[in-house]
Protein backbone atom coordinates (compact mmCIF):
# COMPACT_ATOMS: atom_id res chain seq x y z
CA UNK A 1 0.00 0.00 0.00
CA UNK A 2 0.92 3.79 -0.75
CA UNK A 3 1.86 6.04 2.08
CA UNK A 4 -1.38 7.48 3.56
CA UNK A 5 -1.07 10.63 5.63
CA UNK A 6 -3.61 11.12 8.26
CA UNK A 7 -5.10 15.36 8.64
CA UNK A 8 -6.20 14.91 12.29
CA UNK A 9 -4.27 16.59 15.79
CA UNK A 10 -7.42 14.89 17.85
CA UNK A 11 -5.39 12.50 19.50
CA UNK A 12 -8.19 10.19 19.96
CA UNK A 13 -8.78 9.57 16.60
CA UNK A 14 -4.45 9.14 15.79
CA UNK A 15 -5.30 6.41 18.35
CA UNK A 16 -7.99 4.80 16.57
CA UNK A 17 -6.64 5.31 13.22
CA UNK A 18 -3.24 3.47 14.68
CA UNK A 19 -5.17 0.79 16.34
CA UNK A 20 -6.88 0.24 12.87
CA UNK A 21 -3.85 0.38 10.67
CA UNK A 22 -2.04 -2.27 12.93
CA UNK A 23 -4.75 -4.58 12.55
CA UNK A 24 -3.63 -4.65 8.82
CA UNK A 25 -0.23 -4.26 9.23
CA UNK A 26 -0.32 -0.85 7.30
CA UNK A 27 1.39 2.54 8.34
CA UNK A 28 -0.03 5.57 8.86
CA UNK A 29 2.05 9.41 8.84
CA UNK A 30 0.72 12.48 10.53
CA UNK A 31 0.39 15.32 8.88
CA UNK A 32 3.37 17.58 9.23
CA UNK A 33 3.71 20.31 10.84
CA UNK A 34 -0.24 19.79 11.32
CA UNK A 35 -0.93 22.37 14.40
CA UNK A 36 0.53 25.33 12.83
CA UNK A 37 -1.52 24.43 9.60
CA UNK A 38 -4.66 26.88 8.71
CA UNK A 39 -7.53 24.66 9.89
CA UNK A 40 -10.10 23.73 7.34
CA UNK A 41 -13.60 25.38 8.32
CA UNK A 42 -16.08 22.76 9.24
CA UNK A 43 -19.47 24.00 8.14
CA UNK A 44 -20.98 21.04 6.43
CA UNK A 45 -24.47 19.61 7.27
CA UNK A 46 -23.25 16.29 6.70
CA UNK A 47 -20.40 14.12 8.16
CA UNK A 48 -19.70 13.86 3.93
CA UNK A 49 -19.08 17.44 3.52
CA UNK A 50 -17.54 17.93 6.42
CA UNK A 51 -14.80 15.52 6.16
CA UNK A 52 -14.42 16.28 2.43
CA UNK A 53 -13.68 19.92 3.38
CA UNK A 54 -10.84 18.59 5.56
CA UNK A 55 -9.51 16.50 3.58
CA UNK A 56 -9.49 18.79 0.47
CA UNK A 57 -8.22 21.70 2.38
CA UNK A 58 -4.87 19.82 3.65
CA UNK A 59 -4.34 17.63 0.51
CA UNK A 60 -3.47 20.81 -1.20
CA UNK A 61 -0.80 21.36 1.97
CA UNK A 62 0.58 18.03 1.70
CA UNK A 63 1.72 17.80 -2.18
CA UNK A 64 1.95 14.80 -3.88
CA UNK A 65 0.42 13.09 -0.81
CA UNK A 66 -2.61 10.99 -0.50
CA UNK A 67 -4.57 12.80 2.53
CA UNK A 68 -7.76 11.03 4.62
CA UNK A 69 -9.51 13.02 6.74
CA UNK A 70 -12.63 12.19 8.90
CA UNK A 71 -15.82 13.73 10.17
CA UNK A 72 -17.48 11.24 13.16
CA UNK A 73 -19.84 11.90 15.70
CA UNK A 74 -23.00 10.66 17.84
CA UNK A 75 -26.55 10.34 16.59
CA UNK A 76 -29.33 9.50 19.24
CA UNK A 77 -32.54 8.00 18.61
CA UNK A 78 -34.23 9.82 21.39
CA UNK A 79 -32.82 13.26 20.66
CA UNK A 80 -33.73 12.88 16.93
CA UNK A 81 -29.72 12.21 15.80
CA UNK A 82 -28.49 14.84 17.85
CA UNK A 83 -25.41 16.06 18.41
CA UNK A 84 -24.72 14.53 15.22
CA UNK A 85 -22.05 16.64 13.29
CA UNK A 86 -21.80 18.78 16.14
CA UNK A 87 -21.01 16.47 18.73
CA UNK A 88 -17.54 17.86 19.42
CA UNK A 89 -19.36 21.29 20.04
CA UNK A 90 -22.62 19.79 22.12
CA UNK A 91 -21.84 21.63 25.33
CA UNK A 92 -20.21 24.49 23.81
CA UNK A 93 -21.83 27.72 24.73
CA UNK A 94 -22.02 29.69 21.46
CA UNK A 95 -21.11 29.26 17.84
CA UNK A 96 -18.07 30.95 17.79
CA UNK A 97 -16.80 29.32 21.24
CA UNK A 98 -15.02 25.97 20.01
CA UNK A 99 -15.01 22.62 20.49
CA UNK A 100 -16.06 21.49 24.66
CA UNK A 101 -14.55 19.38 26.83
CA UNK A 102 -15.43 15.48 26.63
CA UNK A 103 -16.63 15.74 30.32
CA UNK A 104 -18.66 18.63 29.24
CA UNK A 105 -19.99 17.14 25.95
CA UNK A 106 -21.06 13.89 28.34
CA UNK A 107 -22.60 15.77 30.73
CA UNK A 108 -25.08 17.39 28.78
CA UNK A 109 -25.64 13.98 26.91
CA UNK A 110 -26.55 12.65 30.13
CA UNK A 111 -28.56 15.58 31.21
CA UNK A 112 -30.36 15.34 27.53
CA UNK A 113 -31.17 11.63 28.38
CA UNK A 114 -31.73 11.88 31.73
CA UNK A 115 -35.75 10.25 32.44
CA UNK A 116 -35.83 8.49 29.14
CA UNK A 117 -36.00 4.82 28.17
CA UNK A 118 -34.94 4.89 24.63
CA UNK A 119 -31.00 5.10 24.77
CA UNK A 120 -30.25 3.58 21.34
CA UNK A 121 -27.13 5.58 19.47
CA UNK A 122 -25.20 4.85 16.85
CA UNK A 123 -21.78 6.56 15.80
CA UNK A 124 -20.81 7.51 11.93
CA UNK A 125 -17.97 7.87 10.92
CA UNK A 126 -16.95 9.40 7.26
CA UNK A 127 -13.29 9.06 5.51
CA UNK A 128 -12.73 11.71 2.87
CA UNK A 129 -9.73 10.25 0.61
CA UNK A 130 -7.92 13.45 -1.25
CA UNK A 131 -5.18 14.34 -3.14
CA UNK A 132 -3.66 17.42 -4.77
CA UNK A 133 -6.92 19.16 -3.06
CA UNK A 134 -9.14 16.83 -5.35
CA UNK A 135 -11.58 14.49 -2.95
CA UNK A 136 -11.53 11.34 -4.57
CA UNK A 137 -13.73 9.06 -2.61
CA UNK A 138 -15.61 8.91 0.88
CA UNK A 139 -15.99 6.12 3.17
CA UNK A 140 -18.87 5.55 5.57
CA UNK A 141 -18.84 3.06 8.70
CA UNK A 142 -21.23 3.31 11.70
CA UNK A 143 -21.33 1.17 15.22
CA UNK A 144 -24.94 0.95 16.46
CA UNK A 145 -25.10 1.04 20.59
CA UNK A 146 -26.95 2.11 23.79
CA UNK A 147 -25.78 5.69 26.10
CA UNK A 148 -25.43 4.08 30.00
CA UNK A 149 -26.70 6.89 32.12
CA UNK A 150 -23.01 6.97 33.99
CA UNK A 151 -19.47 6.48 32.31
CA UNK A 152 -17.90 2.94 32.39
CA UNK A 153 -13.89 2.62 31.33
CA UNK A 154 -10.68 4.68 30.73
CA UNK A 155 -10.11 4.16 27.67
CA UNK A 156 -10.53 6.06 24.40
CA UNK A 157 -11.69 9.91 24.09
CA UNK A 158 -15.06 11.54 23.87
CA UNK A 159 -18.26 9.89 24.66
CA UNK A 160 -16.60 6.64 24.33
CA UNK A 161 -17.46 6.10 28.30
CA UNK A 162 -21.04 5.99 27.77
CA UNK A 163 -21.10 4.30 24.86
CA UNK A 164 -21.90 0.49 25.33
CA UNK A 165 -22.08 -2.27 23.43
CA UNK A 166 -24.52 -4.87 24.30
CA UNK A 167 -22.98 -7.78 21.82
CA UNK A 168 -19.28 -7.46 24.15
CA UNK A 169 -20.71 -6.16 27.35
CA UNK A 170 -18.61 -3.11 26.99
CA UNK A 171 -18.16 0.27 26.66
CA UNK A 172 -15.86 1.32 23.85
CA UNK A 173 -13.67 2.91 26.50
CA UNK A 174 -13.26 -0.50 27.80
CA UNK A 175 -11.30 -1.50 24.27
CA UNK A 176 -7.93 -1.84 23.29
CA UNK A 177 -7.74 -0.06 20.40
CA UNK A 178 -7.43 -2.89 17.89
CA UNK A 179 -10.18 -4.11 19.44
CA UNK A 180 -12.41 -1.17 19.34
CA UNK A 181 -10.83 -1.01 15.94
CA UNK A 182 -12.95 -3.84 14.65
CA UNK A 183 -16.06 -2.75 16.01
CA UNK A 184 -16.24 0.93 15.43
CA UNK A 185 -17.45 3.17 13.26
CA UNK A 186 -13.87 4.52 12.39
CA UNK A 187 -12.32 1.12 11.94
CA UNK A 188 -15.52 0.09 9.53
CA UNK A 189 -15.04 3.37 7.54
CA UNK A 190 -10.95 2.44 7.54
CA UNK A 191 -11.78 -0.83 6.03
CA UNK A 192 -13.54 0.34 3.39
CA UNK A 193 -10.83 2.71 2.30
CA UNK A 194 -8.20 0.14 3.06
CA UNK A 195 -9.88 -2.15 0.15
CA UNK A 196 -10.45 0.82 -1.76
CA UNK A 197 -6.60 1.90 -1.49
CA UNK A 198 -5.41 -1.38 -2.04
CA UNK A 199 -7.59 -1.75 -5.44
CA UNK A 200 -6.80 1.89 -6.77
CA UNK A 201 -3.19 1.47 -5.71
CA UNK A 202 -2.86 -1.59 -7.51
P1 LIG B 1 -15.03 15.99 14.57
O1 LIG B 1 -15.10 14.77 13.66
O2 LIG B 1 -13.66 16.53 14.68
O3 LIG B 1 -16.07 17.01 14.22
O4 LIG B 1 -15.36 15.50 16.04
C1 LIG B 1 -16.14 14.41 16.30
C2 LIG B 1 -16.58 14.37 17.76
O5 LIG B 1 -17.48 13.25 17.87
C3 LIG B 1 -15.44 14.07 18.73
O6 LIG B 1 -14.89 15.23 19.26
C4 LIG B 1 -16.15 13.24 19.79
O7 LIG B 1 -16.83 14.08 20.69
C5 LIG B 1 -17.19 12.48 18.99
N1 LIG B 1 -16.64 11.19 18.51
C6 LIG B 1 -16.35 10.83 17.23
N2 LIG B 1 -15.84 9.59 17.18
C7 LIG B 1 -15.78 9.17 18.46
C8 LIG B 1 -15.31 7.96 19.05
O8 LIG B 1 -14.81 7.04 18.41
N3 LIG B 1 -15.44 7.90 20.39
C9 LIG B 1 -15.96 8.89 21.15
N4 LIG B 1 -16.38 10.05 20.65
C10 LIG B 1 -16.29 10.18 19.30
Amino acid sequence: MNTVVVATSNPGKLRDFAGAARRHGVELLPLPGFDSLPPAIEDGATFEENAAKKAVHYSRLAPGQLVIADDSGLEVSALGGAPGVLSARYAATGPHSGNASDEANNARLLAELAGKSDRRARFVCVIAAARAGRLLRTFRGEAQGMVLPQARGTQGFGYDPLFYLPALGKTFAELAPEEKAGVSHRGHAFEKFLSWNDTFSG
